[in-house]
């Protein structure tokens, strides 16, 4: 499949035509969404229009002219329902755009539909979805990961060249590895939030799936910057990404955590990392061995503010304002309206972050556990500190294994959050964090699961995606693991 900023220069040039890119790929979509239940919604007829209209008006809007693209179905559009794949939002439809979505548009982008995720975000396989789960199209029996799953397996599956992630503890990063793409996590406020449904808002990042690390850094460039609607928003300035991505890391300085990647790392993940280490060594950058002494208690601190802020962000589906509202009966009051519609509207796991969450911000536990976890979490982000005064970027696998099998993990919620052990860092010390192809887990028998795709990490100093993105574009530039296709079947 073509990049997204060659397909925008197609079009602009006349070589083909909007409705042509948005053709292809409703028909792709059409052909492959059985099989991999990537979109909660999609809608053709407003996407046709739209490349209609940029056909017609003949002048090039942005550097996304004509791009289809999806999105995670966590962010508003006006006008097209947006669920966060919750029965609580069943309805719901929003009255404004976010700011992600209306600097897409008027970069030319169009949207083809909205994809399925875990449930507000919360999980590591789209398996917390409503609406059930999608599939991996490496293997339709194996999970794409999550929470973006939906997301990560359109453009695996090249449905669309392009998709909106949300990231709270890896929720982009982590499919992208277990599907083969590039997914970029910004740095905390780098992109704006507004109109982002809440999961956990001192973590919660949107960013870009995409083919190659040139298209991460387009889409960055068009999405990040400073928006008045957030009042988390950085007035940063955003980097040149133009200039940076020259293939050069010659003196790059490269961290190493190997006491962090300790046990439970399958071996061909080990093998792909040290290979992918072996390869920006040879292309100039140099390997430096650092410690992350706080990193293994990346997980524990996670779970417990994730959860704290998410019981209360979540305060606000209450059968009043938003979706569904429990059938009344007359002698219901307002209280009996409230616990119902919760209890009709939210899954199992929604429910159990609400109670951690709860539990965890109560007074008599406050100090033992949140306090606890957020003096942790200072300290996780001094060792991150001490290591970028020697080096530039750090580097660690992804995931700790390839995609694992749908049910696999869904009765024992440990297992599955301790599949973000190399992700949830970034999100607690805000640092951006790119995960790129770096291999496959192969296994002696063909057929389905025979191929799995690795993902490769790295994380940069608070707003230097130019770095990150230029060492991506640069590893990009040796290798061609960005570039297989699944067949899926
Ligand atoms: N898997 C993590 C969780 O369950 C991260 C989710 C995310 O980044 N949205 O919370």
């Amino acid at each position: 499949m073509q990049s997204a900023r060659a397909l925008a220069q197609d079009i602009r040039d006349g070589k083909t035509t909007a409705v042509a890119a948005i053709e292809r790929s409703l028909d792709r979509i059409k052909q492959l969404e059985p099989s991999l239940s990537a979109f909660n919604t999609v809608i053709a007829e407003r996407a046709l229009d739209r490349a209609r209209a940029l056909d017609a008006a003949g002048a090039s809007t942005g550097p996304l002219h004509g791009v289809p693209i999806a999105i995670k179905d966590n962010m508003c559009t006006t006008g097209v329902p947006t669920t966060a794949s919750s029965k609580i939002l069943a309805g719901f439809v929003p009255p404004y755009n976010a700011t992600v979505v209306e600097r897409l548009e008027q970069a030319g982008a169009i949207i083809v539909g909205k994809t399925n995720l875990d449930e507000f975000a919360m999980g590591s396989s789209t398996e917390n979805s409503a609406l059930g789960p999608s599939k991996n199209p490496w293997d339709v029996t194996r999970t794409p990961g999550g929470s973006s799953g939906g997301s990560a397996v359109a453009v695996a599956s090249r449905m669309v060249p392009l998709a909106l992630g949300s990231d709270t503890g890896g929720s982009i990063r982590q499919p992208a590895g277990l599907c083969g793409i590039t997914g970029l996590k910004p740095t905390y406020g780098r992109v704006s939030r507004y109109g982002l449904l809440a999961f956990a808002s001192s973590l919660d990042q949107i960013g870009p799936f995409t083919i190659t690390a040139d298209d991460a850094a387009l889409v960055f460039s068009v999405i990040g910057g400073f928006d008045a609607h957030d009042s988390t928003s950085s007035a940063e300035p955003m980097p040149d990404l133009t200039s940076a991505l020259n293939g050069d890391v010659t003196g790059l300085r490269i961290g190493v955590p190997r006491a962090f990647l300790g046990d439970g790392v399958d071996a061909p993940i080990l093998g792909a990392y040290d290979a992918a280490l072996a390869t920006l060594s040879a292309r100039g950058a140099t390997l430096v061995d650092i410690d992350l002494p706080h990193a293994g208690y990346g997980i524990p601190v996670y779970y417990l503010i994730c959860t704290a802020e998410a019981s209360s962000n979540l305060a606000r589906y209450d059968g009043v304002r938003y979706g569904h509202r429990t059938k009344l009966e007359k002698e219901d009051g307002l209280l009996q309206m409230y616990e119902r519609t919760r209890d009709e509207g939210f899954g199992p796991e929604v429910k159990r972050r609400i109670m951690l969450g709860t539990y965890v911000l109560s007074a008599g536990y406050y100090d033992a556990y949140y306090l606890k976890a957020q003096q942790v979490r200072t300290l996780l982000r001094q060792d991150y500190d001490r290591a970028f005064e020697r080096v530039d970027l750090i580097a660690t696998p992804t995931t700790p294994t390839p995609a694992f099998k749908l049910g696999e993990k869904t009765s024992d919620p440990v297992q599955m959050y301790l599949n973000d052990i190399f992700t949830v860092s970034a999100n607690l010390t805000g640092l951006p964090s790119i995960s790129i192809p770096c291999g496959f887990a192969e296994s002696r028998e063909p057929g389905a699961g025979s191929r799995l795709p690795i993902g490769l990490q790295l994380t940069g100093r608070a707003f230097d995606e130019a770095t990150l993105l230029r060492a991506a574009d640069a590893y990009q530039r040796d290798t061609a693991f960005h570039l297989e296709e699944p067949r899926v079947g």
